[in-house]
């Protein structure tokens, strides 16, 4: 409306605005004639109408005619004043034009105001209607709600009043509910009253019957136990008679027996006194003859008459002499004849079931199958360019030797026995001489570790008590040479570990007798049969007493104890030895294989040491202890006996699995010298496996068994008294004994969140070799030890050991402090008793040690590593004695 005012009103305006312009003029025309003099004055061409501006161009374009100057004056005059009528005219004409526009334009803004107002009126009218409208609805929605509200609260008490008549309906029903049970509870208990009186009537009837019943049969059971009484009675008797009867033939057999005996005795005195003054005669025939050769000046015949040792004649095994370790680079001796003194053997050579697998190689007088000894060194000998470098023994000295073992490293290993076996085997090889091992096969071995295994002898008959089994037997090569003869053993093998079964005795038994029958039937006629711990006790007594007759006279038996913790005691020998052929009875004697403590039992191991021509023990200390109650267990009375024969030769260990120089177990390799201090990174590498923090703190590690002889409570002492000492501790332990498995297992739960402390559970090859090298002591706290492995191969990787002084502990590691070595010589920490006392004094000084001296520290653990301990010195040792003893 606005919009279409406006255009109403834009016309007006332009002519408003038209009528002002033409005002404008027409003001200017009404000026001109006072103005036009002036101009004229100027001379200028130009004048004006009004409302009209000429100039004198215009006048030239359209000029009128001229005037003519000869009109007269009062025709001017009357022209000029029509002029000016008509210039009056046409300003009164615009005049009302421009009012007549004025009066438009105030038209039009009235018909403007008239209609804005309208429409203000319009729009305040739709307001109040609309304001109305909704003043309406809103009285109306209220009028609902109070409408709905209403209804509502007589919804509400109508529903309030229906359900207080349902509660008094459901009170009502439910009283009368109750009311009903009662009745029909006091129903159904007269019902059972009823029926209880009824039933107890009932018990007591038949209570009554069995009763009868019973006494009836009770008096029949007495009168048939009666019978029965007297029956027992009179075979009681009958036995006691025969029982009589026995003792009295047994007597007599005893009695008989004794006499033979004293009579057997006598003879064996008189002939050993008869052998001792032939031997005597011999000698002094022998001394003559020496003196002789001396005054002749031949030395040749001196050095052959260099008297062969006395043999010793109140042990009849034993034939030779005990100063075997003075003769390490003396000659050996051998004596003439069988494995035993006085034994004659058997006319008829044996005749072979087999031929032999491979034949002996005709150049080599060990007479030893192929592949038993290294072929570099069987032309050598003399000395070699390195004297590191193994010196190869001369031709003629060279020997056969076979290790009859329950274990052998790497592949059937359980502790430093299966070490032992490949070390020296493998250094006995170097040397020149033939070596064979001989093992089970059992199932739970790492058959990863053995190289070229292939079937050797495939029918071996073993005797198995009554029966004969037969068995197989499979060669391989271990720690890069060693040949192994592995033989099954039916059920005995196939189980899921070395030891810790109830027939192990029977089953080391089973495997001793195989052992000797393969050798026997592959006509294997070692010069030493090298045989270990408990488990081949009975080697030896079966060679001389079984293959001995069979013409085998020329082995020779050595028996080496490893731990004697375990002896092989036996209360059933009868089914024992039975199941290899051998009579008990010939057994069961003090100075055979029957238990120094219990009578009743046989012991392996002490077999070993009676029948072997030579025992060894793995340590000189501990071949010491053996002698002594506590270290003997029982033992000592045959030990001591036997001493002649006895000794001890400190183990070495496999410098080549053992070598931080190549370890490739290990993170980074190192030796004694300026390379050492790359051994460090061995500890970061240790720790980041295990989760230790990276402390400034030295690490204490033990590698373990985990049984009581290691000195359980003492390595856990050890954790506590390491966190004191702001030292870290590991410890890699395998537990056979469950319970110590899960009490270890515990504490390493405990102390899980412990990040200086670790203890792995299991038996883990590869951690052992970081550990050894990472680890800056190591602990073995054993209650007693019979030369200890971990302690030796912690040297080597230069990780001060800390031991408690016994055993073969004594004899690899001297004190700082108190061995008299001082800091040049001494190569770790000791100390001597088993308790917590004496542990914190050892732990303690090397870890001041290690904090308070780190130069000093570090010359201790690189004087360890200069110890040589390698099987080198060891294998001399074994040489020599195999050598003496050799037949
Ligand atoms: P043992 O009385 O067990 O024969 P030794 O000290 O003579 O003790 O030899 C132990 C050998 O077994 C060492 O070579 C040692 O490294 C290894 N050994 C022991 N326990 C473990 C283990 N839990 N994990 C790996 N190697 C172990």
């Amino acid at each position: 409306m606005i919009g279409t005012l406006r255009r109403m009103v834009l016309p007006g305006r332009n002519d408003t605005a038209m009528a002002s312009k033409k005002e404008h003029k027409r003001k200017q025309k009404n000026r001109t004639p006072d103005k036009a003099p002036e101009r004229a004055s100027t001379g200028e061409n130009s004048f004006s109408l009004p409302g009209v501006e000429i100039n004198s161009l215009n006048l030239l374009a359209s000029a009128p005619p001229v005037p003519d100057d000869s009109r007269p004056a009062e025709e001017d005059d009357a022209a000029r004043k029509r002029d000016e009528a008509e210039a009056a005219a046409e300003a009164e004409r615009l005049r009302e034009e421009a009012e007549a526009a004025e009066r438009q334009r105030r038209e039009a803004e009235e018909e403007a105001a008239r209609i804005r107002a309208e429409e203000e009126r319009q729009r305040l009218e739709a307001e109040a209607a609309a304001e109305a409208e909704r003043r309406r609805v809103e009285a109306e929605a209220a009028e609902r709600r109070r409408r709905e509200a209403e209804e509502e609260a007589a919804r509400i008490r109508a529903e309030e009043e229906r359900q207080r008549l349902e509660a008094e309906a459901a009170a009502e029903a439910e009283r009368r509910r109750v009311e009903a049970e009662a009745a029909e509870r006091q129903r159904r208990e007269a019902e059972e009253e009823a029926a209880r009186i009824r039933a107890e009537e009932e018990r007591q009837r038949l209570e009554a019957e069995a009763a009868a019943e019973a006494k009836r049969r009770r008096e029949e059971a007495e009168a048939a136990e009666r019978a029965r009484k007297m029956a027992e009675e009179a075979e009681r008797a009958r036995m006691m008679a025969e029982k009589v009867e026995k003792a009295r033939r047994e007597a007599e057999e005893a009695e008989r027996l004794h006499q033979e005996q004293i009579e057997a005795e006598r003879v064996s005195m008189e002939r050993a006194a008869a052998e001792r003054a032939a031997k005597m005669a011999e000698e002094a025939e022998r001394m003559r003859h020496m003196a002789d050769a001396v005054a002749r000046g031949r030395r040749d015949e001196l050095v052959a008459a260099t008297p062969a040792p006395p043999l010793e004649v109140d042990n009849p095994y034993w034939q030779k002499p005990p100063e075997i370790f003075d003769v390490l680079s003396g000659a050996p001796h051998s004596a003439a004849g069988g494995g035993r003194p006085g034994y004659v053997p058997a006319g008829d050579e044996p005749s072979l079931p087999v031929t032999m697998a491979e034949e002996p190689d005709a150049g080599n007088h060990v007479h030893a199958p192929r592949g038993c000894y290294i072929e570099d060194h069987a032309g050598g000998g003399g000395a070699s360019a390195d004297p590191d470098e193994t010196v190869a023994v001369p031709l003629e000295k060279r020997m056969y030797i076979v290790m009859v073992t329950p274990e052998v490293a790497p592949c059937a290993k359980v502790g430093g026995l299966g070490d032992v076996i490949l070390g020296l085997g493998r250094e006995l090889m170097k040397r020149g001489h033939g070596v064979e091992v001989i093992c089970p096969m059992y199932s739970s071995m790492r058959y990863d570790l053995i190289d070229d295994l292939r079937e050797e002898y495939a029918e071996l008959w073993c005797p198995h008590y009554n029966e004969w089994r037969q068995e197989k037997v499979f060669q391989g090569k271990v720690g890069g040479g060693l040949q192994v003869n592995f033989i099954t053993g039916g059920g005995y093998t196939e189980r899921p570990s070395i030891y810790g079964f109830d027939d192990d005795l029977q089953r080391f038994t089973y495997f001793s007798r195989q052992a000797l029958e393969f050798m026997y039937k592959t006509n294997r006629r070692p010069d030493i049969i090298h045989c270990h711990d408990w488990a081949t006790g009975l080697v030896a007594p079966m060679l001389w007493d079984i293959y001995e007759k069979l013409g085998w006279n020329n082995s020779r038996v050595v028996y080496t104890i490893h731990n004697n913790e375990c002896q092989g005691l036996c209360g059933f020998g009868d089914k024992l030895l039975g199941l290899v052929g051998m009579d008990v009875k010939e057994y069961m004697r003090p100075d055979r294989m029957q238990d120094d403590t219990h009578r009743n039992c046989i012991n392996m191991m002490k077999a070993g040491i009676v029948y072997s021509n030579f025992v060894t023990t793995v340590s000189p200390t501990y071949a010491g202890e053996l002698k002594s109650v506590a270290g003997g267990r029982g033992l000592q009375t045959t030990i001591t006996k036997n001493s002649a024969k006895v000794g001890g030769v400190l183990n070495g260990i496999d410098y080549e699995t053992w070598d931080p120089t190549t370890d490739d177990k290990i993170t980074a390799r190192y030796g004694s010298g300026d390379d050492f201090f790359e051994k460090y990174k061995n500890k970061t590498a240790l720790r980041e496996w295990l989760g230790l923090w990276d402390a400034w703190k030295p690490i204490i590690s033990v590698v373990t068994r985990l049984t009581h002889q290691k000195g359980l409570d003492l390595i856990k002492h050890a954790i506590y008294s390491a966190q004191k000492l702001q030292a870290q501790f590991v410890l890699l332990g395998s537990a056979p004994d469950p319970k110590v498995n899960d009490e270890f297992l515990r504490m390493q739960h405990e102390l899980k969140d412990n990040h200086d402390i670790n203890l792995y559970i299991g038996y883990h090859e590869d951690l052992s070799h970081l550990i050894y090298a990472g680890s800056d002591m190591f602990l073995v706290p054993s209650l007693y030890e019979p030369c200890g492995l971990t302690q030796i191969i912690s040297l080597r990787y230069g990780t001060v050991p800390i031991v408690r002084e016994t055993g073969g502990l004594v004899d690899t590691v001297f004190d700082l402090d108190n061995s008299g070595r001082g800091l040049n010589n001494a190569n770790g920490f000791t100390f001597r008793d088993a308790n917590a006392a004496s542990l914190d004094y050892g732990l303690g000084r090397a870890v001041r040690l290690w904090y308070d001296n780190p130069d000093a520290f570090n010359r201790l653990a690189r004087n360890g590593m200069r110890y040589d301990y390698s099987w080198r010195n060891p294998t001399e040792h074994y040489e020599n004695i195999y050598n003496y003893i050799k037949a």
